[in-house]
């Protein structure tokens, strides 16, 4: 499997509006381990996890919204509502001693899949900086 970086730097070339292997995961083409659904959200177990919890959570509709770097204000009721279920599924997965949101941005943010979406890790002690 090619490093997180090569899949970055991979997926930059597409164009942003093109369908990923999220929208399989939404419409359930592809399985995921979903831990958390609703009319807005969908939150599930990365496939390539870098803590002992890692869970990815995305809005169900992109409207444009490949990245954060490409959000405007109509996006601002998304972003809040992917970071509150974030809170939300953290306390799910019994995370009460902290955890870590990342949000990946473009290549040099080593952003893989341009659906934007929400990272929640926990279950160990993170470190600073990140890498
Ligand atoms: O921030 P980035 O774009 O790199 O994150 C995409 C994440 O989606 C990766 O951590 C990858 O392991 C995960 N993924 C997944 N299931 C898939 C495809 C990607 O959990 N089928």
């Amino acid at each position: 499997m090619a490093s997180e970086k090569e899949a970055a730097l991979a997926a930059a070339s597409t164009p942003l509006d093109s369908p990923t292997i999220f929208d399989k995961i939404i419409s359930k083409e592809i399985p995921a381990n979903i831990v958390f659904e609703d009319e807005q959200v969908i939150a599930f177990r990365d496939i390539n996890p870098q803590a002992p919890v890692h869970i990815v959570l995305i809005p169900k509709v992109k409207d444009g919204l490949s990245g954060l770097s490409k959000a405007e204000e109509r996006h601002c009721e998304i972003l809040g509502r992917l970071l509150y279920t974030a809170k939300l599924v953290a306390k799910q997965e019994g995370l009460d001693d902290g955890f870590r949101i990342v949000i990946n941005d473009g290549p040099k943010g080593c952003q893989s899949v341009y659906h934007i979406h929400v990272h929640l890790l926990g279950g160990r002690q993170m470190n600073w900086p990140p890498g």
